[in-house]
């Protein structure tokens, strides 16, 4: 089956006084109809960035897609229009952020801000918008939707609130579903109630999602496919199972250590020693892993390791799984 989206070889750089930095560098992985794929790593691994990268919603003057390509449903996205892209953007791809970030419009109802999606991209009538918007809440699981879509925003909880941002996310039936650390916010009980509601959405409308996510609990339970990125790389990709029973790269061995039990709230990955690199301070060559990596080897830090498939289907980034070491003249 061909894939609904292909993402090869993205390049994405900020530019931070005058200098470009790539936050993603050199990601290429593929969508496939009905398929959740599942995005992990700590905060800075570039998993925001890519995202916004496809959905092309980088921040304008800092944010840029340097190369590659984003082919969505046979289309490239990148040889698009701002014009063409807003008519896809909120109708075939869409995307919910973790609340604090994309907090609905305080000023308006949850009405007009449904409705404003629906007249966007269909031609509906007012009324047939406000019927369609009271079905769309009720089928986020929204009791007296009726009387929610006359509210705002403040008078619901976040959990009705990010409900409501599923719902404005899936008002046009989209193809493609970016949830961005949807429940990061949420208590432990609704994040469940949330991300049940999404793999039903995901089922019912037959679409696919990429979920972000620094959550491997989140992953097991609703991934089929993972990748695993750190510091703007892809480290390792491969189906759930696999990465569950098999996990080959140090930094995804290190994350499946830090999967706390249920009850703990703390910071999730916080038992990994030291820091994601910034930015600015990326190593220039080697394992970009490699000064936090308990298994690092001294050409750990002089050759760059490349994404290979080390056993079928299972991709991994890390010099240990390298067969053609030592490599001449490699970068
Ligand atoms: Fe660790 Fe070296 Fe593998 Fe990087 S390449 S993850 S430093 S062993
Ligand atoms: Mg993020």
């Amino acid at each position: 089956e061909a894939p609904l989206l292909e993402v090869k070889n993205l390049q994405t750089a900020f530019d931070i006084e005058g200098t470009d930095y790539n936050a993603v560098d050199n990601v290429s992985f593929k969508v496939k109809p009905r398929q959740i794929v599942g995005v992990v790593g700590e905060s800075g691994c570039g998993k925001s960035v890519m995202s916004l990268s496809i959905m092309k919603l980088l921040p304008k003057g800092i944010g840029k897609v340097k190369s590659g390509e984003i082919i969505f449903d046979g289309i490239n996205l990148e040889k698009m229009s701002e014009a063409q892209i807003n008519k896809i953007r909120g109708k075939d791809v869409s995307m919910i952020f973790q609340e604090p970030m994309t907090s609905l419009n305080p000023v308006f109802t949850i009405g007009y801000q449904l409705q404003e999606v629906l007249f966007n991209h269909l031609k509906i009538s007012k009324q047939e918008a406000r019927r369609k918007a009271i079905a769309l809440l009720k089928s986020v699981g929204i009791s007296r939707p009726e009387k929610i879509v006359d509210e705002y925003p403040h008078q619901l909880s976040g959990g009705m609130r990010q409900r409501v941002m599923i719902a404005i996310a899936i008002a046009c039936q989209p193809k493609l579903l970016i949830a961005d650390e949807p429940t990061t916010a949420l208590d432990v009980t609704v994040q469940a109630q949330i991300l049940e509601l999404l793999k039903e959405i995901q089922e019912v409308n037959d679409m696919s999602v990429i979920l972000i996510t620094h959550d491997l609990g989140v992953v097991a339970e609703m991934c089929d496919e993972v990748i695993v990125m750190y510091a703007g790389k892809i480290v390792e990709h491969t189906d759930v199972d696999t990465l569950f029973h098999n996990p080959k790269h140090p930094y995804t061995r290190l994350l499946m250590g830090a999967i706390p039990k249920m009850d703990e709230k703390e910071e999730r990955l916080s038992s990994i020693q030291g820091i994601v690199p910034s930015l600015i301070n990326m190593p220039k060559v080697g394992c970009r892993f490699a000064h936090r990596c308990p298994q690092a080897m001294p050409e750990c830090f002089t050759v760059t390791p490349l994404l290979e498939e080390v056993e079928q289907d299972h991709e991994v980034a890390c010099l240990l799984f390298e067969t053609s070491i030592p490599r001449e003249g490699v970068k």
